[in-house]
């Protein structure tokens, strides 16, 4: 008993609600553990008092808080750090990197949506086929100079080129061919090669949805008697998304954005597996990488957000100052964590940042058709 620990002897860890097993284990216990050495539960068999249960409360706060603040300290300070510490086993005093970058990513990418505003941009949206050509008449109407009819006259001669008004007319005349009789010309369409059917089946669905005959598949199948095949369904969705992307883009980037924070989740491993093959010689494994790129990128989101608060508050666009901060940063971090010379970590870090740029395009291409495709 001389050997006991310096506990807060107050309210419910006073000594006296001490007992010899586990409430939540079973585990035994010796009088002196101030937690279950099993399962970390406070030795107290006190029943909780509300002021206990807040008291409680505000203490897991607290060191969460400072698990928070020692996991910004150290990301913010000092690169590649805190990613040496924590794979060395320094697991308790920082957050789970997975969860941290989750939450970052989540947050940034409610506020752009929240305060973007994008639904404004859904006045972009083509009401008609005949959009471009609208947009190409106000364009014209800007010239009202000499240089400017010279303009004007070169659009009227693209105009006629591309004949527009003969277009027109030929999807007018498609339209009214379907919309006779749906059932019956999605029937006889049929016969050509599958990729032609599948863009006719797909202008089917276009000009049902445009004249508000149908507004999901299942109409569709009840009303006109299409099969519920997986192709049907893939064209009646790439036509529903096109549709939606030209009358609401607004709606739709919004969408997409709100999909990135899983999509990060899915590019980082990948990622990961090109750090692994760059720094292959290194005694770290496949976990090691991801979770310096985890890391990383929650530091990314950090500055991301910092930026975006900075430019709500003083109208400013700051956001390539803190990408030029974290290019360093990055650069920093890499040399730190792997240890290797500013001359190689150069190297691999132009190579790495190529293969982010690469992964990026196809990432965006596959979420943008996503977006088409699923609706
Ligand atoms: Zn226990």
């Amino acid at each position: 008993m001389d050997n006991l620990p310096d506990i807060p002897e107050k309210g419910r860890y006073r000594f006296q609600y001490r007992g010899t097993n586990c409430l939540n284990c079973d585990h035994p216990l010796d009088i002196s553990d101030r937690y279950c050495p099993n399962c970390s539960q406070a030795n107290s068999t006190k029943k909780l008092s509300l002021k206990d249960f807040l008291d409680e409360f505000f203490a897991s706060l607290m060191s969460y808080d400072s698990k928070l603040l020692k996991t910004l300290g150290a990301l913010l300070l000092r690169p590649g750090k805190i990613t040496r510490e924590y794979i060395a086993g320094k697991r308790v005093s920082y957050t789970n990197p997975f969860r941290f970058l989750l939450s970052l990513t989540i947050l940034y990418f409610l506020m752009i949506n929240f305060t973007g505003n994008f639904s404004k941009w859904d006045k972009y949206g083509a009401k008609e086929d005949s959009y471009f050509i609208e947009s190409l008449n106000d364009f014209s109407f800007s010239f009202g100079t000499e240089e400017g009819t010279e303009i004007n006259r070169g659009i009227d001669s693209i105009k006629q080129a591309l004949d527009f008004e003969a277009l027109k007319l030929k999807i007018k005349k498609q339209d009214s061919l379907i919309l006779s009789d749906p059932s019956d010309y999605f029937k006889n369409m049929g016969t050509t090669s599958n990729e032609n059917q599948f863009s006719q089946k797909q202008e089917f669905f276009t000009t049902l949805l445009r004249s508000d005959s149908i507004y999901d598949f299942k109409d569709a199948v009840d009303k006109y008697g299409v099969a519920e095949s997986f192709g049907n369904k893939l064209a009646f969705n790439v036509a529903h998304g096109i549709l939606k992307l030209r009358s609401r883009p607004g709606s739709f980037i919004s969408r997409l954005i709100s999909k990135l924070p899983f999509a990060v989740f899915f590019f980082l491993p990948v990622f990961a597996l090109f750090i692994w093959l760059v720094y292959i010689r290194k005694k770290y494994s496949y976990t090691d990488h991801l979770i310096f790129s985890f890391h990383n990128t929650a530091l990314l989101f950090i500055l991301l957000i910092i930026s975006y608060l900075i430019d709500g508050i003083f109208a400013v666009s700051s956001n390539w100052i803190f990408l030029a901060i974290f290019s360093l940063y990055l650069l920093q971090a890499m040399r730190k964590f792997y240890g290797q010379g500013i001359f190689k970590t150069c190297v691999k870090y132009l190579f790495l940042n190529f293969i982010f740029f690469i992964l990026s395009v196809f990432a965006i291409l596959i979420l943008f058709t996503g977006n088409i495709f699923t609706n």
